[in-house]
């Protein structure tokens, strides 16, 4: 007999619905769809239908584990927190925290409050500064508001889709299976932008493969293309927006032509592709009246640069530049990683904003106050980049990192690595001990999505149900309860108010990040299972949530056009040593390092090396063929993997995902090169070459843990001689 429950899908930020089948040995027995869930509608991809699996693998941390003699040891719980309660004061004004985007509301939301009125600091991030940033960063100031303005369904509405810099058919699968419908069906048209040819190229109008970094050049391009046919929306731009003139004289200043050599693009599939996003044909079924829209869907090829926010300013620019925004069928899509991080920067674990993206301002701290007890610090923290740099500055002395690995998922994994070791004290909370873990004082061992109550907020800003379908594994507990229990411990010298941290179940955390949120007051556990998931902004009980934003006017009032010039392409380009560029992005089968995946057989069995995509012009030099073993060098590092010789790459780049497979992982290669306005590192390009054969390996004894498991936590990648 199996019992059926419904609940959401850990890997992506689709966020589709998936039911747990679980037998009576209380295990998973199988996944499947659920046709309710108006995100998914009946759809899977292979992750979210046969990647569950992980949440049983050996593997599993069971019980806490505490540093002895240099060697990580099993501890009670009491042990293990009562050591870490009497450590972090020590810390207080030189401590940093990583909240985990894998979580849920309910874990971010206890996480941030700890870190504020515990540790007295707002040094609290997550992985959206590695991935959306810019993005948000941009919409922030040009709009207001940092999250997608629309839902799937426009994409299917739409008249034109436009997917710039990601892949969906890897990344979010269900999204791409949705647009490959719309397209077949309703003849909606696609524009692709990327360089890298994906699948979807199949079914594209136009498909653009820009020079890496030279979207500022394409976007400001394609908005100087529809200035010259006169097809920009006067009357949005006259009533919705300000700032026009200033953008307008920066896009004149080079012609259509002069914008298409830098981005090393052809003119006249620029005009085409611009004059379809301005006024895209009516798909099939779209009603006489009503105008067509427009989609704009992107990912980290535009974000993950050092001038990510720059491309992401030109790209919002040609959005009110069309008008194709506030109605359905149009509207700004940034395709979020991980399956909460929209939910996690919600609820709080952002440094310079409290939850709901509130400013740390008088009036914000005197109303958290009011509910806390205590003050929230005012003082901006630290970005996770700059926590990284600032360990090696020696101002942040020790960190507690839950649900994120760093030691996979920052870039130049050398130089994290060193700066992971200088800690004098890490507290690490996860579901395995993987390389982060292992380098830490204490680990405590955290509950699955499987083991878990609570929500997840998906990429359409839909915040939906989690919950439990077996029993904590081992002695595992919720994030949520593990802190609070930590916090419990700490509070009465943190001068925190009694019952701050208690909380009888994770319905009652998500009742007081919803009382202090306005966006999300209107929810409740009780009101998502009555009706499932809803779109935020929901602000009241009765309120049926928000599909389309910004129908009247944008959260910041008219809509701000921002100038942006093309600069540099990169921090560090191609010479005569290292002559290739390194693109980086996902494989279908793997999610993002693989500490997951790499524990669901299945998946790890379709790619179990780590592919390097080559152009054939490039692969012939070096004798290299496909499936041949190569290996990769940057002035940081090197990884082993096999050759994919395709010219779905431009000539002169390489391709590389970043899962780590036979302990080899595109962070070893990439720039600690930051955007200077949202921090995000240049994950995109960096200088590169690669040779024929697999470079011996050597281990660093430096990176040891006792109960490492096999093949994990080994750093096996020495830095290039002369290089740090
Ligand atoms: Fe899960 Fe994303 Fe696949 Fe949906 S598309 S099943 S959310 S991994």
């Amino acid at each position: 007999m199996t019992r059926r429950v419904p609940t959401t899908c850990p890997y992506c930020g689709v966020g589709c619905g998936i039911v747990l089948n679980v037998d009576d040995s209380g295990r998973i027995a199988w996944v499947d769809d659920d046709p309710a869930n108006l995100s998914s509608v009946g759809m899977l991809c292979v992750k979210g239908r046969f990647g569950a699996t992980f949440v049983n693998h050996p593997d599993r941390l069971t019980t806490p584990l505490v540093r002895r003699d240099g060697v990580l040891q099993p501890a009670t719980w009491d042990e293990a927190l009562d050591l870490v309660a009497r450590r972090l004061p020590e810390y207080r004004g030189r401590f940093g925290s990583f909240a985990s985007a894998k979580a849920t509301n309910e874990d971010a939301f206890v996480q941030q409050k700890f870190v504020r009125l515990v540790m007295g600091t707002n040094n609290i991030d997550h992985c959206t500064r590695l991935c959306h940033s810019p993005s948000v960063e941009a919409m922030l100031q040009q709009l207001g508001s940092g999250a997608t303005s629309n839902s799937y369904a426009d994409f299917e509405a739409a008249g034109c889709v436009v997917v710039i810099g990601c892949d969906p058919g890897s990344n979010h699968p269900v999204i791409a299976s949705r647009l490959r419908r719309a397209i077949d069906d309703r003849g909606v048209r696609l524009v692709v932008v990327n360089p890298r040819r994906i699948d979807l190229c199949d079914r594209a109008q136009v498909f653009l493969q820009p020079e890496p970094g030279a979207d500022v050049a394409l976007f400001n391009g394609m908005a100087r293309a529809i200035l010259d046919a006169g097809v920009e929306d006067r009357d949005f731009i006259a009533s919705r927006t300000e700032g026009y003139a200033a953008w307008e004289a920066a896009v004149l200043e080079l012609t259509v032509e002069q914008h298409a050599a830098l981005a090393a693009v052809d003119a006249g599939l620029l005009r085409e592709a611009a004059l379809l996003i301005a006024r895209p044909p009516a798909p099939v079924g779209h009603p006489p009246a009503g105008r067509p829209g427009t989609c704009l869907l992107w990912g980290m090829g535009i974000t993950q640069h050092t001038q990510g926010t720059a491309n992401a300013h030109a790209l919002i620019n040609l959005a009110l530049l069309t008008g194709h925004l506030g109605h359905p069928g149009a509207g700004i899509s940034p395709l979020r990683g991980q399956n909460n991080v929209q939910g996690c920067g919600d609820s709080g674990c952002i440094p310079d904003s409290l939850p709901g993206y509130q400013r740390l301002d008088e009036g914000n701290l005197a109303s958290f106050e009011g509910a806390w007890g205590a003050s929230p610090p005012a003082q901006p923290g630290l970005k996770a980049t700059d926590m990284i740099e600032r360990i090696l500055a020696g101002d942040i002395r020790a960190m507690y990192i839950v649900g994120e690995n760093p030691l996979l998922s920052e870039p130049n994994l050398h130089h994290a690595t060193m700066a992971i070791q200088a800690l004098d004290f890490l507290v690490v909370q996860d579901i395995f001990l993987h390389e982060t873990a292992a380098l830490a004082d204490v680990v405590l061992p955290a509950c699955s999505f499987a083991e878990k109550d609570g929500t997840f907020t998906n990429s359409e800003r839909r915040v939906q149900r989690v919950r439990p379908a077996i029993a904590a594994v081992g002695e595992s507990r919720p994030d949520w309860e593990i802190i609070c229990d930590l916090a419990r411990r700490m509070a009465p010298g943190a001068g925190v108010a009694r019952g701050q941290f208690e909380y009888a179940s994770a319905a009652g955390v998500f009742d007081e990040l919803a009382r202090l949120t306005p966006f999300l007051r209107g929810l409740s556990h009780e009101r998502l299972d009555r009706e499932g998931g809803l779109q935020w902004p929901c602000p009241t009980p009765g309120h049926p949530g928000s599909p389309v934003l910004y129908a009247e006017s944008f959260p910041r009032g008219r809509g701000l056009f921002v100038p942006v010039r093309q600069g540099s392409f990169a921090d560090e380009t191609p010479d005569a040593d290292y002559a290739l560029i390194l693109n980086t992005g996902r494989v279908l089968y793997h999610w993002h390092g693989g500490t997951l995946t790499r524990r669901v057989r299945g998946l790890l069995a379709r790619v179990d090396t780590v592919p390097v995509a080559i152009h054939p012009d490039d692969a012939a030099p070096a004798a290299i063929s496909g499936g041949d073993d190569v290996t990769v060098y940057s002035r940081r590092g090197r990884l082993r993997g096999a050759a994919v010789v395709t010219d779905a790459v431009r000539p002169g780049s390489v391709f590389v995902p970043f899962v780590k497979l036979n302990e080899s992982a595109a962070n070893f290669l990439t720039n600690n090169a930051y955007d200077p306005q949202s921090r995000i590192p240049e994950y995109k390009v960096c200088a590169v070459r690669i040779e024929k054969g697999h470079a011996a390996r050597r281990r660093d004894a430096a990176a040891t843990g006792a109960l490492r498991p096999q093949g994990e936590a080994a750093i096996d990648h020495e830095p290039v001689p002369g290089h740090e």
